[in-house]
């Protein structure tokens, strides 16, 4: 066992992209809490320069970059008196990903913006402690070759799949028969079809258990969250889609489960709690002292399960089907996806209509069976501006 007080181990160097969301806020409080083991060595976010200004006062890493370039002078002001250097734009926070130090680089930006420095970050061959689960569902099999060769490994920080690698230590090469993949049904599980054409972005937001950004939240609310997960699964654990399955469990208590060959069904439990997933990630395979809330059983008098219903959650099947499909389909997917949510949290659509035109999207563009990096750029592009047509034609409508 390693003695966590012996000050001869080095720190371990973790880069944050996306600090100033909800999974980056978390990271930077358990390496707060853990300032013996981690040391903060950049800081990147896209727009909310305040806040990472405060995050770099405070944790005093090497160098942080902003996306949005416009706010590059605030940043470089504000932090003037330091000894931190500053960038701005996209490539800057790819570039910031594969700095030599760096031991550990969670990816926690929001969506496909995820995509070119967690490239960055695995060609560099660093620690991945994945939280941006769209540069999986994009590109998945570019992202896990590249792995592969660089020796990068790549540790999840989504709970689902972080459970899952919990019930694996220490099984080796033990046969997965399957990976059951648990999800809360979000805030509109028990609403009918009628109801759910008339449900709001303000009431998709209130999540029962989690507290998550914003388009994440939506994401849960459609089951777009789950399916995204389980093209996730498929691409961390080299599973086929057929050993995915969705229960939906309602408490939020098993995070997941592994059913192995010998009919053993392994869970990973606890309060829902994102700092856990991320605090694995940063001391894997070890784990750490935490004062996060306790999980009572005598306070919960059951667990319940259900199946995920795809007749009133049509996305869930559209990422199995895309995920059956393969080549550029799970990207097209992700892009339509990014602008229906966009535009039901504007409330220029309805809840439903966002898989209407997800269902249309996917029918209409154009299909690679092989893509290149270039390809699922290019099809990001293409997409987005297809879904923003079918958009408008639908917002006309209401
Ligand atoms: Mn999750």
């Amino acid at each position: 066992m390693i003695n966590y007080m012996d000050d001869n181990i080095p720190k371990k160097q973790i880069a944050i992209l996306g600090s100033t969301g909800s999974i980056g806020t978390q990271a930077l409080e358990v390496i707060d809490k853990n300032d013996s083991l981690f040391e903060v060595y950049a800081l990147t976010a896209n727009n909310q320069v305040d806040l990472l200004i405060e995050q770099a006062r405070k944790f005093r890493p090497e160098m942080v970059a902003i996306g949005n370039e416009a706010h590059y002078l605030q940043l470089k002001e504000a932090l003037a008196d330091l000894p931190i250097k500053v960038f701005a734009g996209d490539e800057s926070i790819a570039q910031v990903a594969e700095m030599q130090p760096i031991d550990i680089v969670l990816t926690a930006m929001v969506g496909y913006a995820g995509l070119q420095p967690t490239i960055s970050a695995v060609k560099a061959g660093k620690k991945i402690a994945l939280a941006n689960k769209e540069t999986l569902v994009v590109a998945g099999e570019l992202i896990s070759d590249l792995a592969a060769s660089s020796h990068s490994s790549i540790l999840p920080v989504d709970s689902e799949h972080s459970a899952i690698f919990q019930c694996l230590a220490g099984e080796g090469n033990n046969p997965i028969e399957k990976l059951i993949l648990t999800a809360s049904g979000g805030p509109f599980r028990t609403k009918s079809l009628e109801e759910l054409k008339h449900v709001s972005s303000a009431q998709a937001l209130k999540h029962p258990n989690w507290e998550m950004g914003a388009k994440i939240t939506i994401d849960s609310a459609s089951l777009m969250n789950k399916g995204f997960e389980v093209i996730e699964a498929k691409w961390l654990f080299g599973v086929s889609a057929e050993q995915i399955e969705v229960v939906v469990h309602p408490q939020s208590i098993i995070h997941s489960m592994v059913q192995f060959a010998d009919s053993s069904i392994k869970a990973q439990m606890g309060m829902p709690d994102m700092k856990l997933p991320i605090q694995y990630a940063f001391t894997y395979p070890d784990r750490i002292k935490t004062d996060f809330q306790r999980f009572d059983f005598t306070q919960c008098s059951q667990f319940t399960f259900e199946q995920p219903d795809v007749k009133r959650f049509r996305n869930l099947s559209y990422a199995y089907d895309a995920m059956e499909k393969g080549g550029n389909m799970p990207c097209i997917l992700n892009a339509a996806n990014e602008i229906v949510v966009a535009a039901f949290l504007k409330d220029k659509i309805g809840f439903l209509q966002m898989s209407d035109i997800i269902e249309t999207v996917m029918a209409k563009a154009e299909f690679i069976a092989k893509p290149t990096l270039e390809d699922y750029v290019a099809t990001d592009l293409v997409t987005r501006k297809l879904t923003k047509e079918q958009v408008d034609k639908l917002g006309l409508r209401n």
